[in-house]
């Protein structure tokens, strides 16, 4: 299994291990003649109004003010590593990988001529790290001989990287470059998304897709963060903290651990 199709199919299968809910009023009969974007949202369990996003928004903001990017890096090479490498692991198992790998092989050009069996080696604690050697062997052969040993800052380009997806060179483009080419759909945004009624699609690209189109696109970057923070602490796969979670008026979602509303 190629890392790319990996990355499709860790969003997948976590999403699936995190019994992703639906929420209220999915699946409902629609009224025959509701029509309108507003009524076939509605009709498909869906919470799009503008005024609950920016709610939603704004009291994610407040409540994870400098919510960013867990990965340690210290540049885009780096950074697009850690990502490959957190594929199905945590970061918190990734950062304690990282150092020792970036210091055995500091550079694109080391990496591309390190052997596989030293790559793998180092991060091996990883997980797949057979794939994942390869993907980023591949990666820094890719952009020695195509990009002048600096890491593409177009998602088209990005995604002719062996390993990258749309995960990754949105993580990559977002920390890195400030570029906000799209939404990271990981497996916290993915289980959020559909609690907080802002998709009901299973395939990451179509809910990164509702999501683009109903999140301002000044707020893509930061939004990730946000969702990924706050499914960290408080709305977890299981057993979601919803006594403490400022979004609580907002949500619907049918498997809520406590409700107001
Ligand atoms: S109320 Fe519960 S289910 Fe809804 S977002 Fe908050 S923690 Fe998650």
């Amino acid at each position: 299994m190629t890392a790319k199709k990996a990355e499709k199919k860790s969003a997948a299968a976590k999403k699936s291990a995190a019994g992703v809910p639906k929420t209220r009023g999915a699946g409902a009969k629609s009224p025959a003649k509701a029509a309108g974007p507003r009524a076939k949202a509605k009709d498909a369990g869906l919470e799009l109004e503008p005024e609950r996003i920016a709610e939603l928004l704004r009291r994610l903001r407040a409540a994870y003010p400098r919510a960013e990017c867990a990965l340690l890096h210290r540049n885009a090479w780096e950074l697009l590593v850690a990502t490959i490498l957190s594929a199905q692991c945590t970061d918190a198992r990734v950062n304690m990988v990282t150092p020792s790998l970036f210091k055995k092989f500091p550079s694109p050009a080391a990496f591309a001529e390190a052997s596989l069996p030293a790559i793998e080696e180092e991060i091996r604690s990883t997980g797949f790290y057979h794939n994942k050697a390869k993907s980023i062997s591949g990666a820094a052969k890719r952009l020695m001989s195509e990009f002048g040993g600096k890491v593409p800052q177009t998602m088209e380009e990005l995604l002719t990287l062996p390993g990258v997806a749309r995960k990754t060179a949105n993580v990559v483009l977002g920390v890195a470059f400030q570029k906000a080419e799209g939404v990271v759909v990981d497996t916290h945004v993915l289980r959020l998304s559909h609690r907080l009624g802002l998709t009901r699609a299973e395939d990451p690209k179509r809910v990164e897709e509702d999501l683009m189109r109903v999140i301002p696109r000044d707020r893509w970057i930061a939004f990730s963060h946000e969702m990924i923070h706050h499914g960290r602490q408080i709305c977890v796969a299981r057993k979601p903290r919803c006594a403490d979670c400022p979004l609580e008026t907002l949500c619907h979602a049918a498997d809520k651990t406590w409700s107001s509303v």
